[in-house]
């Protein structure tokens, strides 16, 4: 027990969480997560509202890193439900499949786009025969293969919704959230002769049966059972370094300041955050590097409706430029029980920049907006909403404009002068990730450390090892 290290761990999210869970397992480590909010689970939290449990919008879980999903079904057994997936896209007024199938999209769209669709399609596998070059950005990454048409029609209003401008977004960013295989395989896919594999495609998930915050819970309870201590509303004001090692954490916790001492840190605040804290804006060239880190904000909207049920599917993506949301969520198709049986709520989320119209509108007006969405949608009508409720999020969604490699590589080659620390997590590591992927960097890091590797190399392994997650819908 006393020969343990002392690891302090920085935000209760999954990504934390996860960290704290794997290194308790080894036995070798003593965790302590230090937590701002007075609750855990970050992003992969739920919370209570009038009767209703409700998640910071879709979370599903689901993975193809191998030994992940087990990991997460041996951790919460028979807390999790396994439902089968049902997601859609709203296009020109219609449901169509998602990912996109040609036949479907023939009767939602029409004689005429569908032929231009598959020109289109038809004229990128004839030049791709001719052009072996890799794509240099989002951009050409889904016109070759979904073909101009289908990119003007689907990915760049909804790129352009969730990222902002996709002509100068990076060619990893399509690689992260459209997993796709090349040429061929795509339009047999399309064509619906070839199926998704598990790879681009979840046919079943699992969810927590009481929501989606029960998965950081039951970290959380393994981490105390290995006698971890996760400390809330514990704000980091302070972090203290001897040379290049950081000895100490000092915190803010309910206005009285303690310290905690580290044999290791692992981060998983906004690398901003933490860069400030360790270098106390001691490096121009870092600063700039990680202060131009882009990032986008998240904002939900909860629409109340008094009505059982409104959708068939867990959640629906639209792309249309009409409807502010990029997709809505209905929670009572997770678990009925999570809401009361005669009302349901729909989430609407959307991400934006800090001087967009979206940040800058009233909560009002936005759900307003929000409202009129979904009865021109025909999915409600105005006078059965009840009430609303909107969660802003700041800087979430990492977002890989086409510098962003060099000046990650800015920022890890400093970060990783410190001795004793690693970075895990979406906005901890600035990796666009999923729950599943927050889990892998918590199992590399102990498993790295276990052998010895030092966190410079770790660091460094982690960088590339993050950069081949993909995000499955
Ligand atoms: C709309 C939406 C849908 C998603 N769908 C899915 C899905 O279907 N499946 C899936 O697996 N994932 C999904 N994700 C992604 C998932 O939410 C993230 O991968 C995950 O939440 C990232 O966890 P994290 O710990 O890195 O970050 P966070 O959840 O942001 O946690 C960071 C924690 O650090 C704390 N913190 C910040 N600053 C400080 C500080 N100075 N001191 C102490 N603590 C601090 C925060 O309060 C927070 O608790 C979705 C995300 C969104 C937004």
């Amino acid at each position: 027990m006393g020969d343990k290290k002392d690891v302090v761990i920085l935000g209760a999210g999954i990504g934390g969480l996860a960290a704290g869970y794997f290194l308790s397992r080894t036995g070798k480590y003593k965790v302590t997560i230090l937590e701002k909010e007075p609750v855990i689970g970050g992003l992969c939290g739920s919370f209570k509202h009038d009767g209703f449990t409700l998640d910071y919008g879709a979370h599903k879980i689901y993975s193809v890193i191998p030994g992940i999903l087990d990991e997460i079904v041996n951790l919460m057994g028979d807390r999790l439900l396994k439902l089968p997936k049902r997601n859609r896209l709203f296009l020109n007024r219609h449901l169509v499949d998602y990912p996109l199938r040609l036949g479907n999209l023939s009767q939602t769209l029409g004689p005429a786009m569908f032929f231009r669709l598959g020109m289109g399609y038809a004229f990128e596998l004839f030049k791709g025969a001719l052009n072996r070059n890799d794509a240099g950005s989002y951009e050409e990454y889904i016109i070759r293969r979904f073909g101009r048409p289908a990119y003007k029609l689907v990915f760049e209003p909804l790129a352009d919704k969730v990222w902002g401008n996709p002509s100068s977004l990076h060619l990893e960013m399509a690689r992260t959230r459209v997993p796709s295989s090349g040429g061929l395989e795509v339009i047999l896919k399309l064509l619906g002769i070839k199926k998704e594999t598990a790879e681009t495609s979840a046919e079943s998930f699992y969810y927590p049966r009481n929501g989606f915050g029960d998965f950081p819970n039951a970290l959380k309870e393994q981490i105390e059972r290995m006698d971890g201590k996760i400390i809330t509303n514990a704000k980091v004001t302070e972090i203290r370094k001897e040379d290049e090692k950081i000895s100490s954490v000092i915190c803010s916790i309910h206005g009285e300041h303690r310290s905690f001492p580290c044999d290791l840190l692992i981060s998983s605040i906004p690398i901003e955050e933490l860069g400030r804290l360790v270098f106390r804006d001691e490096d121009s060239e870092f600063n700039h590097a990680v202060g131009s880190l882009q990032f986008r904000h998240l904002i939900l909207i909860y629409i109340f409706v008094n009505r059982p049920l409104i959708l068939s599917d867990q959640w629906i993506f639209f792309p249309e430029r009409q409807f502010i949301f990029s997709r809505i969520f209905e929670q009572k198709q997770m678990n009925p029980d999570l809401c009361p049986p005669d009302k349901t709520a729909i989430c609407c989320d959307f991400t934006c920049s800090e001087d967009s119209w979206q940040w800058q509108t009233s909560n009002e007006e936005l759900t307003k907006k929000c409202v009129e969405g979904l009865v021109e949608g025909g999915f409600i009508k105005a006078e059965e909403v009840i009430g609303h409720l909107v969660k802003r999020r700041k800087n979430f969604y990492p977002r890989y404009d086409l510098q962003y490699e060099d000046k990650m590589q800015v920022v890890i080659n400093k970060l990783k002068q410190v001795e004793n620390l690693l970075l895990t997590g979406r906005i901890g590591m600035y990796n666009y990730n999923n729950a599943d992927h927050c889990m892998d960097m918590g199992r590399f890091i102990s498993e790295k450390l276990v052998v010895g590797i030092s966190c410079h190399q770790i660091i460094e392994e982690m960088e590339k090892h993050v950069r081949d997650y993909r995000i499955v819908d």
